[in-house]
């Protein structure tokens, strides 16, 4: 007899599984719009508000549905004023640093930009919206691969992810207009000096715990750095990162 209880309520609980997908379903457009509104109120008091002012990066903050790139459960606060955890130890960044780094490196519709740590895709998505092309490297398989689809499914055809250890930047496509590195090495990976074009931009937290957000821009062969503001990045990690 037990043994029926214990069946039938899995057949209750399995069955009613559909009834509640499909209620989910029905009610998506109002989830979009509210999504919709919640991404206009995040652009204008996360964002707007606290300086950034560049048009281009605005407008990609608004385009681009930060809440597709949030799993599950996390999904609902899509538009908060956090990182939020994407598996894998990982997580997606502020909204506002994002917006801020983007605008740090001052992509031109005609920049080739190279990006270590895909993670979500979603930094990815924003720079897609404003540059010819995006190179991007992610270190964990699973979370390469999602992003790729993802970055597919939505239509970005001039946004190109590898699997690998982005220490050693993507020599093939070099150099780069912009270079943005969104998990923290303890110092800057010599080989994305290299691979930065003349009159580049690199963008990248350097440290331990806590760390500097850096620019690094590139004139005449020489490099020159400025720290922008103190940072909270998910470490670089990998061989030649861990090694140093
Ligand atoms: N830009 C991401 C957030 C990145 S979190 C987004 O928009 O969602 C940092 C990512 O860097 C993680 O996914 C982590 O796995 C990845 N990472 C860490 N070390 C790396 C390395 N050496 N090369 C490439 N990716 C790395």
């Amino acid at each position: 007899m037990k043994d029926v209880l214990v069946s039938l309520a899995c057949f209750i609980v399995l069955s009613m599984a559909p009834a509640c997908m499909s209620a989910d379903d029905s009610s998506k457009t109002a989830d979009s719009a509210n999504y919709d509104r919640q991404r206009r109120d995040m652009v204008e008091s996360q964002i707007r508000a606290r300086g950034i002012s560049d048009p281009g990066v605005l407008d990609a903050m608004l385009v681009v549905e930060r809440h597709l790139f949030v799993p599950g459960y996390y999904r609902k606060y899509s538009y908060t004023d956090g990182p939020l955890p994407i598996g894998k130890d990982q997580t997606i960044s502020q909204p506002y640093i994002v917006a801020l780094m983007t605008e740090l490196l001052d992509v031109d519709s005609t920049d080739k930009v190279l990006e270590i740590g895909t993670g979500s895709g979603y930094q990815a998505a924003i720079l897609g919206e404003l540059a010819d092309s995006v190179f991007t490297i992610e270190i964990i398989p699973e979370l390469a691969e999602q992003a790729e689809k993802l970055l597919e499914k939505l239509g970005y055809t001039n946004i190109f992810v590898r699997c690998g250890d982005g220490f050693v930047g993507w020599e093939e496509h070099a150099p780069y207009d912009g270079i943005i590195v969104t998990c923290a090495p303890t110092e800057i990976p010599e080989p994305l000096l290299t691979q930065l074009a003349e009159g580049g931009r690199l963008v990248i937290p350097v440290g331990t715990m806590w760390q500097e957000l850096i620019l690094v821009t590139k004139t005449d062969g020489e490099t020159r750095r400025e720290s922008v503001i103190p940072v909270r990045f998910v470490p670089m990690t990998g061989e030649a990162a861990e090694k140093k």
